[in-house]
């Protein structure tokens, strides 16, 4: 049975978010189980991301870190 390292969105269980800088640009994103936001794409600098509102993928859904499954 494979473990589930990802946190996952609470609405459609999706693994993949958006973060947001101040210039409006994206980036996405997982979330590992020990809540560290990590860079789908190698060589991503989110030290000018908000990093506090996660978008989801693949629903409406939007929020902060702790409340992905
Ligand atoms: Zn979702």
């Amino acid at each position: 049975m494979p473990i589930q390292n990802n946190k996952i969105c609470p609405q459609c269980k999706i693994r993949r978010f958006m973060v947001k800088n101040e210039s409006g640009a994206f980036a996405v994103v997982t979330v590992d189980k020990d809540n560290n936001i990590i860079p789908v794409k190698d060589g991503v600098n989110l030290d000018d991301y908000d990093l506090s509102i996660l978008y989801c993928l693949g629903c409406s859904w939007k929020g902060s870190i702790q409340r992905l499954i």
